[in-house]
């Protein structure tokens, strides 16, 4: 508490770049991203990074290029915050095609950690070797060492207990760090790279391939379901590959994009691809894609933050545009039934005659002509899948539990059919009619179920990978206030910095839906939809029902349609879905007679 009015002072130096350097360097990963960029930028052809663990954490991090190196001279400015090789003024940043430019990375990784280079120009006769510990430079003497820099970093945030303490898991962060280097190899496909982990290889690449070799190289199995994409609109160019609609994720994390060469986050780019897929792919899945963007670098603006992970575009509707216009003109040549469309006048002439007399359903007809029907295949067959697994998660629950009673004021009834892609018509056998909305009704289903285990035991389950929260500041600040509501509810949520938050268990109903996105989003709304912290329990599990429920828009077989009858009928209140909208409506017969004036 502060008593007296407060003394305003400047931070020591020392403090504000151990601040700045938090920013760039908040964990091993980045520190790993900051040297391979400084190993690319430096014209490598081979980049290996090592890494040592010791006592459940990353105690040595050591990249070893072939590049330019730094001249002696010059090694202890290139230290210095704010120092690079790679601007001079504001306008170069226009024209800027390195990854670094704001020189903060070996400032920081030296702030927080024990650094050792080795480093030789192709012009020297010798190399230096440079050590700098927690920003204070130790040893600068000549050596002997091949061309090129080798940069060693270790005992990383010694001095930021608090930081090191917010560490994940080693294997989590071993992790990170594994798929980041996936990543550059899959865009640096002409750099050889090879990654190791206590000396073992994990993975390396041979210079000189192209993306699908790497691909297939890295990940053999997914390989055979990504295809090509190509496109460019004026000084726009994208290539890469995307996944066919078989192929999704659960989360983000295998979907690239690349800006000129950078890893970059973009919402809009990835909701973008999204609208690609269309239905083709559920809402809450990813397909996986390694998209590669080469635009004039005075149309992007990466420096945004400090970690360059965020840009912008001065036109980036037409980005967007090119993005949606490529991924479904690809998606549109792709052979996307299953069985291998031949190329025989038949084929071909079946596929014409269906797709063009046919009704093409809202949705679809935006993607083309002949491959229309291939789609609508696909698209049914995969929201198919889907809606199989969602049913099975609320029949077996009631398998594993005692018989659970039909209410018998429930109609029996029998399949007539589906509407609108939302409604189930059904009959029985008083000849009255049936509406059934086929989302409302699961949602009851799965509401009543989350009840049920709600009441068990375990209320908490850690995430395999904790979820980090960066929330609007005005998300962050109301977050403490629901704090203890949500750990009653069984979040484990701790502070991780400002308006970072780190989620590391979530109530167990929430079963499998451990996306990061979905933990994201709930808290995002649970946050937004100030009911209060009475109401919170209700609104999770009211939240996850309509997660994880059949969706309205999946086209149903009769099995599957009379699947949710049953099981509806064996709700405690089947009549109204956990919100109070109606889950079914009927129509007796003399409803159905009166309506037809026959009385
Ligand atoms: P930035 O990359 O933004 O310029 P850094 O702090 O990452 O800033 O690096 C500072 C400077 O050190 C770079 O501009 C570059 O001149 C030099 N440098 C860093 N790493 C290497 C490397 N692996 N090979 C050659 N030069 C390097
Ligand atoms: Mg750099």
């Amino acid at each position: 508490m502060i008593k007296s009015a407060p003394y305003i002072k400047v931070l020591d130096e020392s403090i504000v770049h151990l601040i700045a350097a938090g920013e760039v360097v908040d964990r091993p990963v980045s520190i790993v991203k900051e040297l391979v960029e400084n190993a690319i930028d430096a014209l490598s052809s081979r980049i290996t990074v090592e890494l040592s663990t010791a006592h459940g954490v990353i105690s040595r991090i050591r990249i070893t290029d072939d590049g330019i190196g730094i001249p002696a001279d010059q090694i202890s400015t290139a230290f210095l915050p704010h120092a690079t090789s790679k601007i001079r003024t504001g306008d170069d940043l226009l024209s800027c095609l390195t990854l670094g430019f704001r020189g903060e990375a070996l400032a920081s990784i030296a702030a927080v950690s024990y650094v050792t280079m080795v480093t030789k120009p192709k012009e020297s006769e010798t190399a230096v070797r440079f050590r700098i510990t927690g920003g204070e430079v130790v040893e600068h003497t000549e050596t002997g060492a091949p061309d090129g820099t080798s940069i060693t970093v270790e005992e990383i945030f010694f001095n930021m207990p608090a930081r090191r303490k917010f560490l994940k898991s080693l294997q989590t962060e071993v992790a990170h760090i594994t798929s980041i280097l996936e990543s550059f190899a899959c865009l640096y496909p002409g750099i050889t790279f090879r990654y190791l982990v206590n000396g073992l290889e994990k993975f390396s690449t041979h210079g000189g391939s192209d993306l699908p070799d790497i691909f297939r190289a890295l990940y053999p199995a997914e390989a055979g379901m990504m295809i090509p994409v190509r496109g460019e609109d004026g000084n726009t160019l994208v290539t890469g590959l995307i996944s066919l609609p078989k192929l999704v994720k659960q989360n983000r994390q295998r979907f690239l994009l690349a800006v000129n060469g950078r890893l970059v986050q973009s919402p809009a780019m990835i909701s973008a691809v999204k609208r690609a897929y269309g239905s083709l792919i559920p809402g809450n899945v990813w397909p996986v894609a390694v998209l590669m963007l080469e635009i004039p670098p005075a149309e992007v603006d990466a420096n945004i933050h400090p970690t360059k992970r965020e840009v912008r575009f001065s036109a980036e509707r037409k980005i967007l545009d090119l993005l949606v216009r490529i991924v479904r003109k690809a998606l549109d040549d792709a052979d996307l039934l299953f069985l291998p469309v031949s190329t025989d006048e038949n084929t071909q002439l079946f596929l014409t005659d269906i797709s063009s007399p046919v009704p093409v359903p809202a949705g679809y007809e935006t993607i083309g002509i002949i491959p229309v029907a291939r789609q609508v295949c696909e698209a049914t067959l995969a929201g198919y899948r889907t809606t199989s697994r969602q049913l099975l998660q609320t029949r077996l629950q009631d398998n594993a539990e005692e018989e659970s009673v039909r209410d018998e004021r429930f109609p029996d009834l029998f399949w007539i059919g589906q509407v609108g892609e939302t409604y189930i018509i059904a009959g029985d056998k008083s000849g009255a009619l049936f509406l059934i909305d086929q989302h409302a009704a699961h949602e009851r289903v799965r509401y009543d179920q989350l009840k049920r285990q709600e009441s068990q035991s375990l209320k908490t389950q850690e995430l395999i990978a904790p979820v980090v929260l960066n929330m609007s500041p005005s998300e962050a600040g109301l977050l403490p206030s629901v704090l203890p509501v949500l750990s009653d509810e069984g979040f484990i949520i701790e502070p991780f910095g400002q308006d970072t938050w780190c989620v590391r268990g979530v109530p167990i109903v929430l079963g499998r839906y451990e996306d990061p996105q979905t933990v994201r989003e709930l808290i995002g709304t649970i946050l937004s939809e100030d009911e209060g912290p009475v109401r919170l329990k209700e609104q999770v599990l009211r939240l996850v029902a309509c997660r994880s429920a059949v969706k309205a828009g999946a086209v149903l077989t009769p099995e599957q349609g009379m699947d949710i009858i049953n099981q509806l009928s064996q709700a405690t209140d089947p009549w109204t879905c956990p919100h109070g909208r109606p889950t079914i409506i009927s129509f007796s017969c003399q409803d159905l007679a009166k309506m037809f004036k026959r009385v």
